[in-house]
């Protein structure tokens, strides 16, 4: 009976096909809208367009002075000929370098740093290292750009530090304030900054493994260069710096540098995004650590421009207010 009924609507009503289309029509509709719980728009969007949604969180920083900075000619060095190390500090510092310093040695006494022993002096660092290097030298270095000198004697007749993997770290350059007062000044109280130097043995050219910033709480941060987009190529070189920002102290354990304070970096300032090349590169992105977006393009990103890496976190290069260039 209903279908005889049905079939005689179809057949004499058409405003019964158009209401039945119509029906197929918004079914369709609704569960290309994802009103049934398919994820049917996911083939919709592309992962970047969600970025409105999901803002990328912002890392809080502290911006801090360090006043120390070593700079290194890694060309020529090597354990037989010595390094020439050129600090550029802002107050006078001593600067010590241990030559063949244990690792663990080093390892320890940065640890104990950070549980009460703190390494604030180069007489601190001595005793915490108790003997456990080849040689050490230490120069009282006034401001300004002095290059030293420092070798192993060459009578003691070291001339590597053996096959890997080593024990001994081939040079420590350690820099601490030599003025009692200028450590209550700056936060920051000592550098240690670890160099490979080639030798017979391991013949890869000087390059700088780690350096870290102590500070008088007890606290250390490892500093690490920044990427930056460039003609120039990355500004990722010489890690030391007057303009380092640093995470909260809850967040301690890295510290993000900026790259040479002085030309390189005013450059590096003055470059464009690499999205809108129209106004100066200001995020740095992170874990990646590359500069390369101002802080509009940021929110339109979820991925790298350079590496397409996925960006957890940024924080900014210069705050508004803090703004020079
Ligand atoms: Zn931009
Ligand atoms: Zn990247």
């Amino acid at each position: 009976m209903a279908a005889v009924f049905l079939v005689t609507l179809y057949e004499y009503s058409p405003l019964f096909y158009i209401s039945v289309v119509f029906l197929c029509f918004l079914v369709t509709a609704a569960m290309v809208l994802g009103w049934f719980g398919f994820d049917v728009p996911v083939i919709l969007r592309s992962s970047d367009d969600m970025e409105t949604f999901l803002q990328t969180p912002e890392k809080k920083m502290v911006q801090v002075t360090n006043p120390f900075a070593l700079e290194m000619d890694f060309g020529v060095a090597s354990v037989t000929g010595g390094a020439s190390v050129k600090p550029c500090c802002l107050e006078p510092c001593v600067l010590s370098c241990f030559w063949g310093c244990e690792m663990s040695a080093l390892q320890e006494a940065l640890h104990a740093h950070q549980h009460g022993q703190r390494l604030s002096t180069s007489q601190d660092f001595h005793a915490a290292l108790h003997l456990c290097y080849h040689h050490c030298e230490s120069f009282h270095v006034c401001v300004g750009h002095e290059e030293l000198h420092t070798q192993i004697p060459v009578d003691w007749g070291i001339t590597d530090f053996g096959w890997l993997p080593r024990e001994r770290y081939p040079l420590v350059a350690v820099l601490t304030l030599a003025e009692p007062d200028a450590r209550d000044v700056y936060n920051i109280v000592a550098s240690v900054t670890v160099i490979h130097v080639p030798d017979d043995k391991y013949s890869l050219p000087a390059r700088l493994l780690f350096q870290y910033l102590l500070t008088s709480h007890g606290n250390m941060y490892e500093l690490k260069p920044l990427f930056m987009s460039a003609d120039s190529g990355g500004i990722s070189g010489a890690p030391d710096s007057e303009h380092t920002t640093s995470e909260t102290p809850k967040e301690a354990g890295r510290l993000e540098q900026v790259a040479d304070e002085d030309e390189s970096w005013t450059e590096g300032m003055g470059r464009d995004c690499v999205v809108c090349q129209n106004a100066a590169v200001n995020r740095v992105l992170l874990p990646c650590r590359h500069a390369c977006v101002c802080d509009s393009c940021l929110s339109h990103f979820q991925h790298c421009p350079i590496c397409r890496s996925f960006v957890l976190e940024s924080f900014t290069l210069m705050q508004a207010q803090t703004a020079e260039y």
